[in-house]
């Protein structure tokens, strides 16, 4: 553990994190300073409580003195690490970190650590669930919504701190050390921040890096970037896979979900497919990977089996949201990559009529080709994005041009028989249009709820004119 008392901290970016951080920092007795390029108006709901707290605020830009005077820097994951201010403190000598690595320096217990390209939220908020079903004091947080740091005080030595973590977290860890670490996937995303797929796949697998042979890594054997991750970690690395039995893992045998310990080992039954409340086989990934972990922590199986049962679709992550005149709508907000997308699609067997667009973040769309064929009647474009698509998917399948979500809902709907989906999954960012993905999955289920009314309320019109 660092001591902090009287140390010159600057933290980098006013996001959650970068808050939480410097109000910890603070109350560990550091002298904080925070640093963020936005305007002292965009701070202003955050600026009198730091100043109260007698943290200094530089807002509207970085001032590279600032930078200097410096014993640690503290980066939020939303501050590239290469920007020129970093780069020069970087060459005296002053430690960078994230709030991640700061925190896990302080946290009590074993952490048990999941990464992915998708279905981080999802296996994160799962594990939550069976591990504290099973009576172990839980915390959960990271890139899930709740800052690591603030997980500290609540954290004993008993503690499992289940942590949700993003490459752009992991760029900047340096002993951050969980217990049982998960990669779930490695696919194509967020190649605008990290340049080249080869970055990405280091980042995500900086994971491992100071682990050690008492730890366990638990990687998706059917993705061969996280597979091949496990060759390079000197943890014990254990195997889930929807296709094949593994040495040591969970895997799908006739019909079921089952899980061994070591190659050895009894194969157990840890439930049925068919009990799984969650829909499409990318789900079924995320449940196996939290299988293996969870039995890594020791949770015995029919807890497992019944906290799984009971788990429900985290909102905006293939969310049901409403049949209307026997069309199916749902709400994938948070498929803002390709592969997202793809897993949602192929979660129906056919009659999609597919939402895409937003922010395009630089990942082809041609990965959809096989799927739009098959199982995609119409895609209806919005955002930024849409010319690139428009151009990449050209004779693929009917493609209109919507510009807003309305107008891509409406005419969904309007083109939609009985027995068709209407799926929001537009492998993309939100910042075009919208705030972030979750208001942009609150708008589609506001116009999906509206077209509802809408539907029951002409015929009973009708009748009352007729
Ligand atoms: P993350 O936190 O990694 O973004 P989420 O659980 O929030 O993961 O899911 C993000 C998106 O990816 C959603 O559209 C979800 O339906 C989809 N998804 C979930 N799990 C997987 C998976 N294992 N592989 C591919 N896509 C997934």
């Amino acid at each position: 553990m660092m001591d902090l008392k009287g140390k010159k901290v600057l933290v980098v970016g006013l996001g959650k994190s970068g808050l939480a951080a410097a109000l910890f920092l603070r109350r560990k007795g550091a002298q904080v300073t925070v640093s963020d390029l936005r305007s002292a108006e965009a701070l202003a709901k955050d600026i009198p409580a730091l100043l109260a707290e007698g943290i200094m605020v530089e807002a509207g830009g970085h001032g590279l003195l600032t930078f200097r005077r410096q014993d640690l820097i503290v980066v939020s994951p939303g501050v590239p690490l290469d920007t020129p201010e970093l780069a020069q403190v970087r060459s005296f000598g002053i430690p960078i970190i994230g709030e991640l690595e700061l925190a896990a320096r302080f946290l009590e217990g074993s952490m048990l650590a999941v990464t992915g390209s998708n279905g981080k939220t999802t296996t994160t908020a799962l594990l939550g669930e069976i591990l504290a079903s099973a009576g172990i004091p839980t915390l959960v947080g990271g890139n899930i919504g709740v800052p690591v740091v603030e997980l500290i005080e609540k954290s004993t030595a008993d503690t499992w701190s289940v942590l949700e973590v993003s490459s752009f977290q992991l760029e900047s860890t340096v002993e951050f050390h969980p217990r049982i670490a998960v990669i779930l996937n490695i696919t194509p995303d967020h190649l605008d921040r990290h340049g080249t797929f080869q970055n990405y796949v280091r980042a995500k697998e900086r994971i491992f890096l100071a682990q050690t042979a008492d730890d366990f890594a638990i990687v998706n054997a059917d993705n061969l970037p996280a597979a091949d991750a496990a060759t390079r970690t000197i943890a014990q690395a254990f195997f889930f896979s929807n296709t094949h039995p593994v040495a040591q893992g969970a895997w799908v045998e006739a019909g079921n979900l089952v899980y061994r310990a070591a190659k050895d080992a009894p194969v157990e039954t840890i439930m049925a497919l068919a009990e799984i409340p969650l829909k499409g086989a990318h789900n079924v990934e995320n449940v196996l990977a939290a299988v293996v972990a969870a039995r890594l922590a020791g949770v015995p199986a029919p807890a497992i089996r019944t906290a799984i049962q009971a788990f429900r679709a985290v909102e905006h992550r293939l969310e049901y949201v409403a049949t209307v005149n026997d069309v199916e709508f749902y709400n994938d907000s948070k498929a803002t990559n390709v592969d997202a997308t793809a897993k949602a699609i192929a979660a129906f067997p056919s009659g999609v009529h597919l939402i895409l667009g937003g922010k395009d973040k630089g990942s082809p769309y041609t990965v959809l080709n096989q799927l739009l064929k098959e199982r995609v009647r119409a895609v209806y474009t919005i955002g930024s994005a849409a010319a690139k698509i428009e151009a990449q998917l050209a004779g693929i399948v009917p493609i209109r041009s919507c510009q807003a979500l309305q107008k891509a809902v409406s005419e969904a709907t309007a083109a939609a028989r009985p027995g068709d989906v209407v799926l929001l999954a537009p492998a993309c960012s939100s910042f075009d249009q919208f705030d972030n993905y979750e208001q942009r999955g609150t708008v589609f289920k506001q116009l999906v709820n509206d077209l509802r009314g809408f539907k029951t309320w002409q015929p009973e019109k009708e009748s009352t004119n007729g």
